[in-house]
């Protein structure tokens, strides 16, 4: 096992009685990730489970590791989202379920949740119909007019548990942000208008026990610094292969998601693997670099191109830690 190094931003979250739970969550998870990789059309086919491990050690912190020299441009492993949300903004142009941008419709045709396919129709019945039950007017508007993005996927996620395609402690395993009692008191209003939603929908009582404020306050602790801002990109894997670097041109956000696994990887702001989105909310980790066996895997959670006191910044006011990568230490 390889050691881990102290500044990943998970080095408190492990000493806790919960930590046993978590690793056999993990080893579930590594064998979902390998079944989901033989699955993922469009990119050379895998040999076997992704060439990666989560580590522990007496610091507590987890990382993730390379078991195997991985080339520079290797597509690493792929994730499916635990919950994804597009952005209220497009919520007639792309797939409610996957993100996929959909051809442009007549506004009197849009759909109130299109779907792109069979399989996102499939996917997505189950919390649809709870979803469609209830009017999220009063909800989406709140966000909308606080520019709030998160609560829609707590909300997405309620639906998928009351419909029971998700349990309500399917996100436990990750990193939670510390709320001040200031934030926890705002998300009061969008509880309550949730919980309000749902109820008015004929939700019955005994469906809804999870849905508690210390439950909905949790799950957005979580979100908060695990979610991932969706930018696709636009053409084929094989396109993105040539490009092989972080700089690919994205274009605008198409919403949020959760992932499981790409939430381990720890930063650094000159990182060796990163995040691509290829049409849709299906998250492709990538190498940057030649990467040797043993070696920790780290994405940047930020934009790279910023300064070191910028990054410093963003990265103590949003995840809560001091960076000290070599680039950090080096000034850079
Ligand atoms: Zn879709
Ligand atoms: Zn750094």
């Amino acid at each position: 096992m390889p050691p881990v190094v102290s500044y990943g931003c998970w080095a408190s979250t492990l000493k806790t009685k919960n930590s046993l739970h978590r690793r056999h969550s993990m080893i579930r998870l590594i064998s979902h990730f390998a079944a989901d990789n033989n699955n993922t059309p469009g990119r050379p086919s895998p040999t076997g489970p992704p060439p990666i491990q989560v580590s522990f050690t007496e610091s507590a912190g987890r990382g993730v590791f390379a078991t195997r020299r991985i080339g520079a441009g290797d597509l690493i492993h792929t994730a499916k989202p635990l919950v994804a949300h597009p952005s209220l903004a497009l919520l007639h142009k792309v797939c409610y379920f996957c993100l996929r941008k959909l051809p442009t419709v007549h506004s009197s045709d849009a759909l109130t949740h299109p779907l792109c396919s069979d399989q996102c129709i499939e996917q997505s019945k189950a919390f649809l119909e709870v979803e469609k039950r209830a009017d999220w007017s009063p909800y989406n508007d709140y966000c909308r007019s606080q520019g709030l993005k998160y609560p829609l996927l707590v909300k997405r996620l309620a639906c998928m548990i009351i419909s029971g395609v998700a349990s309500s402690d399917s996100l436990d395993v990750l990193q939670h942000a510390y709320l001040s009692p200031e934030m926890i008191s705002e998300m009061e209003k969008e509880f309550c208008l949730l919980r309000h939603a749902l109820l008015n929908g004929g939700i019955q009582d005994e469906l809804m026990e999870f849905l508690t404020k210390e439950w909905y306050t949790g799950v957005l602790a979580r979100i908060r610094i695990n979610a991932f801002r969706i930018e696709l990109v636009g053409g084929s894997y094989e396109d993105l292969l040539l490009l092989a670097s972080a700089s690919v041109e994205a274009e605008a956000a198409v919403g949020n998601a959760v992932y499981m696994l790409p939430s381990f990887y720890n930063h650094d702001c000159d990182p060796n693997v990163h995040i691509v989105w290829i049409g849709n909310v299906d998250a492709r980790l990538k190498a940057l670099r030649d990467i040797e066996a043993g070696e920790e895997l780290r994405i940047c959670y930020i934009d790279a191109s910023m300064d070191h006191s910028a990054r410093q910044e963003l990265l103590f006011g949003g995840f809560g830690f001091r960076c000290n990568c070599l680039r950090c230490m080096s000034g850079d």
